[in-house]
């Protein structure tokens, strides 16, 4: 193809190179997409650096994925063939998720290698826990230490004291394999403040308990707020919305923000938080009136006779009947309603009512986090959203909504110990019943109550003190000796929570590390390998590499290996641990890492074949490509499986429900008022505060190390709404005082009309602090001062911002930016919601100017009071604890890593 006029005039102006000389693979020709794999090893390009001069660099090309969000897209990473050193990252386009495009995150993972601060040796306290004294120990001492403390821990029989607590998972069973080896009940994860409301309402209808939708092939799709898109998904969802958009669909989003999304948005519905359910209860019931459902699935895949046996009995139980009842139960929910709670207008419930009504089975639906994490009660807000799906017949369809399991992969393991013995109340205590993920937001308050101690806890990639709500009760049981006796943290970067650690143990970032992922980020069905870049190099050019530690910068370790060293070690040739570690292709020796994914490759689906096309093994294909794909599309499985509930079916009525106490939820209706409906704010003065919503460029904790991240945002001011500052009487950034329940801080303000009026927005993944002794992410941590003020009451001040530094890094004396923002999580009070046991992240607060000496960063909180107030809410759930036939929970639950079956039961 000819050049055009504009490419001609850049070419001599030198805008742009010369098309006519050799392309940037070395090559003369025509530019190309991307080298084929096959010249990976072997790849040339001009070296940006030496512009306008065409200097040649070579590279070898090696896949791995991102693992600064839970998508894992692939990643290839531009290893320097002179130095040895990965210089970039960039896409990978075989990777099916992704296709090639990454967020800003996934680039930026160049940053986080090259970290000046990282943690490069193993670190042991010296002094008080947390008061900030480490020394450098070898792995040797670290892994001794530390395997000698589980090993007492496990010699007592006790099945809840190790724990090992997730913040960023990103692997497939590989830590569950290590706990049931060891045959402790000690998975923790974060789900409970991040996920676990949407969870518990998809698993009511269907045990799958999320969901995935085909926004490429949709043609209506319905976002309940935008904070998939902003943080979750985010890369291979935005490129599918985009498609779909491309090809007509019309894109609806729920959000009293204006987020990026709902900017892009056909239709924006800035509702009032917690009201979503009678907006979708109200689009429920005009598809009903229309006639627009979808007969023939609901007649043959909804529970519907149950609900007709079991409070309709004197009725005809006949399918017509059942939705004229269902008609009659939801009359209540009319436009008007759905407007008067959401506080939208009518004609925009009516509108966007009619485009959902007509979608068919192209209806493709999404919430997560958001309103199902933010309100009493969000369970409700995913429970009616996939309703709409259900009348639809949008489930499993193209471009519908599919359960996200169909297109997970759940890899082989060569070796499954027996599930544990045991049930931990600590992580499953007995009042929340119907909760499938672990209370870990209550930890700290269910130790001050008595509940129980942990002798050996792992936060692996977690940082609680900072990222969960109520952080000074994290910091209070991390110091307690008695209630934590060893406190490891497994981090690649230092954080809050490692400040008040016993052990804290360098882990490699993406490219340092081998994990398995696969994520339902289509319709389709994949699995991709996070593998040590170097490690990968290493082999190509014929260097032999027992363990990834030995390319690895440091002394970083990569976990896979360090949790079969450990293993091995906790086992003294009594404890039947080591078993579980021999290799599969080696009798009698321990399996290697590279016989861990073997074994697992040779049995994915597909893949052997695929390898053997290519002259190589699984593992082989795996190393050059990076991801696989092992369906196109995983559509209307149910039709062979059924859908696995007790019913077999989808149950709009939920026996379970009835069981275990909440009969007045027995079908999804918007039965439980939010904490922040307006009802429940006293007039005026209180706002509902809306932290669940993070900047697109930041990672929860693990982005203030990430020069080019912190540089786009630092800063998280509170979002105001016009009326609102000329009510409070403030403009752009003055400062004002947010009390919530236990606590305040001091912010200050961005007027802006992308928030609904009497809501504030404050981003949660800002705010970073580090004390005077402490090290690390300094392009984002303010320097703090925290102080003890007597009787659970804490203080922390800001001492000085963000300020540039010396290092061997030229740019980390060029941060021209001074504001780290407002560490605000830390002034949450716990909210556990009584049914999904999930965090309800909103607050409801009062604002006021600040008083005399109260400065911008200030933070206050009182820990009593923190307990008073989780007392509060956990009693909602003790006075509606009931357990059928003595089940803790509902059987027919999923739970993460689940004991065996006679633990299930509350003993007498
Ligand atoms: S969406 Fe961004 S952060 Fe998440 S895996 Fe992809 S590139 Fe990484």
């Amino acid at each position: 193809m000819g050049r055009t006029f504009i490419e001609n005039v850049a070419q001599k102006l030198r805008i742009i190179p010369n098309l006519d000389r050799p392309d940037s693979s070395g090559a003369s020709g025509k530019l190309r997409n991307f080298p084929a794999p096959e010249e990976w090893h072997d790849h040339v390009e001009l070296d940006a650096n030496e512009w306008p001069k065409m200097v040649e660099k070579r590279y070898s090309l090696v896949p791995t994925t991102c693992f600064n969000c839970e998508s894992a897209c692939g990643l290839l990473a531009y290893v320097d063939k002179d130095s040895g050193h990965v210089s970039k990252f960039e896409g990978n386009p075989h990777h099916p998720g992704s296709r090639g495009r990454n967020c800003a995150k996934g680039p930026a993972t160049i940053n986080q290698i090259n970290d000046t601060e990282r943690i490069l040796h193993p670190m042991r306290r010296v002094g008080p826990r947390g008061e900030g004294g480490w020394e450098e120990i070898s792995w040797d001492q670290a892994l001794d230490e530390i395997s000698t403390k589980i090993r007492a821990s496990l010699k007592t029989g006790a099945k809840d004291r190790v724990v090992y607590h997730v913040g960023r998972p990103g692997h497939e069973g590989y830590t569950n394999r290590i706990l049931k080896a060891w045959g402790v009940d000690g998975h923790n994860s974060h789900t409970n403040i991040c996920s676990a409301g949407a969870r518990t309402g998809y698993a009511l209808w269907h045990r799958h308990d999320r969901p995935s939708p085909d926004h490429a092939n949709a043609k209506v799709i319905l976002l309940t707020s935008s904070h998939l898109e902003t943080g979750h998904y985010f890369n291979p969802h935005a490129q599918r919305i985009l498609e779909g958009m491309m090809d007509g669909a019309k894109l609806i989003v729920i959000d009293p923000r204006l987020s990026n999304t709902a900017a892009m948005a056909d239709h924006w519905l800035p509702t009032w938080p917690g009201s979503e359910s009678a907006l979708f209860l109200t689009w429920a019931n005009m598809i009903l009136e229309k006639g627009l459902f979808d007969r023939d699935f609901v007649e043959n895949w909804v529970n519907w006779e149950e609900w007709l046996e079991a409070d309709y009995p004197e009725e005809p139980q006949k399918f017509d009947r059942f939705i004229e009842l269902l008609m009659e139960e939801y009359s209540q929910y009319t436009p008007e309603f759905a407007a008067k709670e959401c506080r939208i207008p009518v004609e925009q419930v009516i509108e966007v009512g009619e485009i959902v009504a007509n979608a068919g089975s192209r209806l493709a639906t999404h919430v997560w986090r958001a309103a199902a994490i933010g309100n009493l009660g969000g369970w409700q807000v995913s429970r009616t959203l996939h309703l709409l799906n259900v009348l639809t017949g949008s489930v499993g369809t193209e471009g519908g909504t599919s359960p996200n399991s169909w297109s997970k992969y759940k890899p082989d393991l060569f070796d499954v110990p027996p599930d544990p013995d045991g049930w931990n109340e600590l992580h499953f205590p007995p009042e929340y019943t119907l909760s499938h993920y672990e209370m870990s937001h209550i930890l700290p308050h269910l130790v001050k109550d008595g509940r129980g101690e942990m002798d050996v806890y792992f936060t692996r990639v977690f940082n609680p003190v900072w990222t969960y709500p109520d952080g000074f009760s994290w910091i209070e049981m991390l110091q307690n000796e008695d209630a934590v006796g060893c406190h490891v943290a497994l981090t690649p970067t230092w954080n809050e929570t490692a400040f008040f650690a016993d052990y804290v143990l360098p882990m490699g970032h993406a490219s340092e590390r081998h994990d398995v992922n696969s994520y339902a980020t289509s319709s389709g069905k994949w699995v991709a390998f996070r593998q040590p870049v170097l490690r990968e190099y290493a082999r190509r050019e014929g260097r032999e590499v027992e363990f990834t530690h030995e390319v690895n910068p440091g002394e970083v370790w990569e976990e896979d290996e360090f949790w079969n060293e450990l293993s091995w070690r906790i086992d003294d040739g009594t404890m039947g641990i080591r078993e579980h570690f021999m290799s599969p292709y080696r009798e009698g020796e321990r399996i290697t890492i590279d016989e861990y994914y073997q074994y697992m490759f040779e049995r994915i689906p597909g893949l052997p074949e695929a390898a053997e096309a290519e002259g190589t093994d699984p593992l082989g294909y795996m190393r050059k490509h990076g991801a696989f794909l092992i369906e196109e599309a995983t559509y209307n499985k149910h039709e062979e499986d059924g859908w696995p509930t007790p019913s077999g079916k989808q149950e709009i009525y939920s026996p379970s429900m009835v069981e275990f106490g909440y009969p007045e939820h027995s079908i999804p209706h918007y039965r439980v008022m939010s904490h922040v409906h307006p009802d429940n704010l006293k007039g005026e003065d209180e706002y509902c505060l809306l932290p669940n919503f993070r900047l697109p460029q930041h990672i929860h904790s693990r982005s203030a190390n990430a020069k080019w991240l912190a540089e786009i945002a630092h800063r998280n001011p509170l979002w105001v709404h016009p009326k609102d500052a000329a009510k409070l009487g403030v403009g752009e950034g003055d400062i004002l005082k947010v009390e919530t329940e236990i606590g305040w801080f001091i912010d200050k303000v961005w007027v802006t009309e992308g928030i609904k009026p009497g809501i504030i927005g404050c981003s949660h993944h800002i705010g970073r602090w580090r004390r005077k002794q402490d090290s690390g992410n300094r392009y984002m941590t303010n320097e703090v001062e925290i102080e003890d003020l007597g009787e659970g009451k804490m203080r922390m001040r800001t001492v000085t911002g963000v300020r540039p530094w010396e290092s061997d890094d030229p740019d980390t004396n060029r941060s021209v930016w001074r504001d780290g923002g407002v560490h605000q999580n830390i002034t949450h009070a716990v909210q556990p919601d009584p049914i999904s046991g999930a965090h309800c992240w909103l607050q409801k607060v009062r604002i006021s100017r600040p008083a005399e000496g109260e400065k911008y960063g200030d933070v206050e909180v009182d820990t009593n009071k923190s307990f008073e107030y989780y007392k509060k809410w956990n009693e909602m759930a003790k006075e509606r604890e009931v357990h059928p036939r003595g089940e803790r929970r509902p059987l027919w639950m999923n739970r993460p890593l689940p004991p065996r079956k006679e633990h299930w039961f509350i003993r007498e």
